[in-house]
């Protein structure tokens, strides 16, 4: 049994404030307002987003703008990507979890990495037509393909634009694998395509979860799905035939670690069949916010233990961790791994890249030429 998250306003400052960068002097004021995961949690969700919250009310507010990039899929070569490539059809997310790297990049667009992150989304709209541009490049070589990999593909603005759902189309098409990441029960929408491709070894879901704490993932991931919507969202995609497997991610020192087994044992029964996990990074741009966060809403133990394992400038590069924080992954790697052994994860199966079909030349260079006169 995971025992219930109580948050609670703090009466005085973090420990963790100094430890996790704020060098201003003296105690830091409780923000009144804008405090994260709260200020979206008072923000009522839309009733097709199926996160399980069931609320009614007015319209966030929202605003979404184009995103006139010419580029839909990212290649990297970093350790820490699972993934070789990766379509992001949407920049910004208005799933809101206040640890998300991707916020960083909100930056690079001139928005601030906090609310603009959440209420300012960009979107592709061309998403489809640039992804069958890149697909019919002479040489380019099939190999397996994230969506979701940086920001939700299937965040609230999915349900209007399904730009998502035009990119499955195109692989469908073409014949190419892809692995869906997700923390939004929309995912559903596109069960029955999904399915399809599952059978052909085009398509596998994973489903992103840390905690089964409702109390805590509202103020945690203010509105991605509830944690029994995410499990009730492995089971139904398992029951469709479709490969399915949870990340843990992130897993939090002191807050988040305690449910390893338990979470992975929920999902396990709802039908995942892999399993892998995170730890938490915290690179450097996201530490007032986190560390505002958890003024307001770790108890202070979490945020001492915290404040130790991230030190002062918290963990700055990709992957790069501390001495304490090394040897806590290390063991949560141990501990992970026992858990999976012991329930018993039969793992996804491999991706079939050997049917992929490259688009009719004609056709590509056509629709590189329309999506020119589209973009200038
Ligand atoms: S769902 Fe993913 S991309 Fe969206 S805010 Fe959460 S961690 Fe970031």
């Amino acid at each position: 049994m995971v025992e219930s998250f109580r948050p609670a306003p703090p009466d005085t400052a973090s420990e963790c404030s100094d430890a996790l960068g704020d060098t201003s002097p003296g105690t830091p004021e409780p923000p009144k307002t804008g405090c994260p995961g709260a200020r979206l949690s008072a923000l009522p969700h839309a009733p097709e987003d199926e996160d399980g919250w069931h609320e009614s009310g007015g319209t966030p507010t929202r605003q979404r703008a184009v995103d006139r990039s010419k580029k839909v899929m990212r290649s990297s070569d970093r350790r820490d990507q699972p993934f070789p490539q990766s379509l992001d059809p949407y920049r910004g997310c208005e799933l809101g979890c206040v640890y998300c790297c991707a916020r960083a990049s909100h930056g690079g667009l001139g928005h601030a990495l906090d609310l603009d992150f959440e209420t300012r989304i960009f979107h592709k709209p061309h998403a489809a037509r640039l992804l069958r541009r890149k697909l019919g490049k002479p040489g380019y070589t099939c190999q397996p393909t994230a969506i979701g990999a940086n920001t939700d593909a299937y965040q609230p603005a999915e349900s209007e634009l399904q730009l998502t759902r035009g990119l499955l189309e195109v692989l469908y098409e073409l014949r190419h694998p892809v692995t869906l990441l997700t923390k939004s029960a929309l995912v559903l929408r596109d069960r029955e395509l999904l399915a399809i491709m599952a059978r052909a070894g085009l398509a596998q879901v994973l489903i992103s979860m840390n905690t089964l704490d409702a109390d805590l993932a509202r103020v945690l991931e203010p509105r991605a799905a509830t944690p029994q919507a995410r499990l009730d969202t492995i089971r139904a995609l398992s029951e469709a035939g479709i490969p399915v497997g949870v990340v843990l991610a992130p897993v939090i020192p002191g807050l988040t670690d305690r449910e390893i087994e338990e979470l992975l044992a929920a999902a396990r029964e709802a039908g995942a069949r892999g399993a892998s996990h995170t730890v938490l990074r915290l690179p450097h741009s996201l530490l007032a916010q986190f560390d505002q966060w958890l003024l307001w809403h770790a108890p202070k133990p979490v945020s001492r233990l915290l404040a130790m394992l991230y030190g002062k400038y918290g963990c700055k590069g990709t992957g790069r961790r501390s001495g304490g924080l090394e040897h806590f992954a290390e063991l949560l790697d141990q501990r992970f791994r026992h858990a999976c052994e012991t329930i018993g994860f039969p793992g996804l199966p491999a991706l079939n890249t050997g049917d992929f079909r490259a688009p009719p030349k004609v056709l590509a260079e056509n629709e590189a030429g329309d999506e020119q006169g589209r973009l200038f």
